[in-house]
């Protein structure tokens, strides 16, 4: 998964079609992946936010992992997913 990760951003549907695995268990990898590459001082794990596609609300706050549901600012339900990428240091 580090693999397709550096030089990328997938989200994790992306990540589960490719690997061929449901996409809660991309999300329990992630999570070690996150550890991995925190000690790896070549590489940095990146997170694009996942946010609100009808006000445009970022959900910059969000530590966990998987994708929020709902808007808290307008309550809609159309969320982007939040896309994950790993880039080499000093590239
Ligand atoms: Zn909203």
């Amino acid at each position: 998964m580090i693999d397709l990760l550096t030089g990328a951003r997938l989200s994790s549907y992306q990540l589960a079609q490719m690997l061929g695995i449901p996409e809660r268990q991309v999300e329990e990898h992630l999570t070690h992946v996150v550890k991995t590459v925190a000690r790896d001082k070549t590489r940095k794990f990146t997170l694009d936010p996942a946010r609100c596609q009808d006000c445009h609300f970022v959900f910059r706050e969000r530590r966990r992992l998987t994708s929020p549901s709902r808007c808290p600012h307008c309550r809609s339900e159309a969320i982007s997913a939040p896309r994950y990428g790993i880039e080499l240091a000093g590239s």
